[in-house]
């Protein structure tokens, strides 16, 4: 067995510290996904630099009406909290759509943005994969790729990003908080995450030794309607085959404010620009909707096995816009 050293963070700067942006090191949030991959062999860290117990585990507004949620926030108490579910219920379904209570129980914001995929051969230390050991191959491509990627995959992997978290704070435009040892910088959580083209080792732009502390959510457009659904092959427990989050204005019968991202189809969420430009200025309806998303996902290159993903999101897509412009 190979010995692991294990330090608590009590504060940010010690935790950049005993990190140091060490190749070894590794943060450990919830664990509920780093320790698996330990167990696998996927990961093989010699120091974990504990930061569940930072104090950073507030939900808070700011002067200008963002909300504010730190990093070491449970996936429970984010999805429960009052300032989440008034003014962005998306993120609430976001989140409550994903794992069990126990895990969200244990899963913290940072760790949730950090997940790793699920791509059954990432997992398995006798098949290649880019991701894993780079240059050494992509099983997914010519294998079993019923959960892989229609958008955006490149030669060299067609892994989709599992987070539900991730793909509602895309469409709320929500931007990541980091701190490193270069000081602090904000990236918008559209552009947090990779596409995989020639590095998929690097699922997003964090930079070595680099913490996540916390996700700054921007208030939304007066009178802005929102709703998070995915689609999974069990009614719990399970990954997105595809899952939408979409933020609808209107005004005075006109579409003002579109934002709509998908999940389960990419490396990253997809934020779905096509989409939003075709509505922008549109009068909401069902052809609309549709003709819409149709925009976006005729980009779709779908692998073998997952040609059903393209319409899946069509229709999950269309009935989600609908729904939140029809009459209740
Ligand atoms: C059976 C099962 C089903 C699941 N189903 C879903 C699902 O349907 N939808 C979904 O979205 N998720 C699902 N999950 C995944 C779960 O949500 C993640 O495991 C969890 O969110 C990871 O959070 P964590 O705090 O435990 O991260 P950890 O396991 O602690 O860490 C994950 C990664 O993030 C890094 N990290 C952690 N915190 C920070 C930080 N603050 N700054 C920088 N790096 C950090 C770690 O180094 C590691 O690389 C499922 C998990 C399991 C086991
Ligand atoms: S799809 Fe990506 S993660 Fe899966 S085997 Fe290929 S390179 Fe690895």
């Amino acid at each position: 067995m190979k010995p692991v050293s294990y330090l608590r963070a009590h504060s940010v700067e010690e935790a950049a510290a005993a990190h140091g942006g060490r190749a070894e090191a590794r943060y450990l949030g919830g664990g509920t996904n780093l320790v698996d991959l330990m167990k696998l062999g996927v990961d093989r860290p010699e120091v974990l630099v504990d930061v569940s117990r930072l104090p950073l585990d507030r939900v808070e507004e700011r002067p200008d009406g963002s909300v504010w949620a730190g990093a070491t926030v449970r996936n429970s108490d984010l999805a429960a909290h009052p300032l989440i579910r008034e003014r962005h219920p998306l993120l609430s379904q976001a989140v409550l759509s994903g794992a069990s209570g126990q895990l969200r129980n244990a899963a913290t914001t940072g760790g949730n943005l950090l997940q790793r995929t699920r791509c059954a051969y990432f997992q398995d230390l006798s098949k290649p994969c880019n991701k894993r050991v780079p240059g050494s191959g992509c099983a997914a491509i010519e294998g079993v790729n019923h959960d892989h990627a229609v958008l955006g995959h490149s030669p060299h992997c067609v892994a989709t990003n599992p987070s539900d978290l991730s793909v509602a704070l895309s469409a709320l435009d929500a931007v990541v908080e980091l701190a490193g040892p270069g000081g602090g910088r904000n990236v918008p959580v559209t552009e947090f995450h990779r596409l995989p083209g020639d590095r998929p080792d690097l699922d997003t732009e964090i930079r070595p030794g680099e913490l996540i502390t916390g996700v700054l959510l921007p208030p939304l457009p007066e009178g802005a309607v929102c709703r998070y659904r995915k689609v999974r092959e069990r009614a719990s427990y399970a990954f997105a085959l595809a899952s939408v989050a979409a933020v609808l204005q209107v005004e005075d019968g006109e579409i003002r404010h579109a934002a709509v991202a998908f999940g389960g189809l990419a490396h990253r969420p997809w934020r779905a620009r096509r989409t939003e430009a075709a509505l922008l200025g549109a009068r909401p309806g069902p052809d609309v909707f549709a003709q819409a998303v149709r925009a976006e996902l005729d980009e779709a290159v779908p692998l073998r096995d997952n040609a059903y993903k393209v319409s899946l999101a069509q229709d999950l897509a269309t009935q989600v816009l609908d729904s939140l412009t029809a009459p209740s």
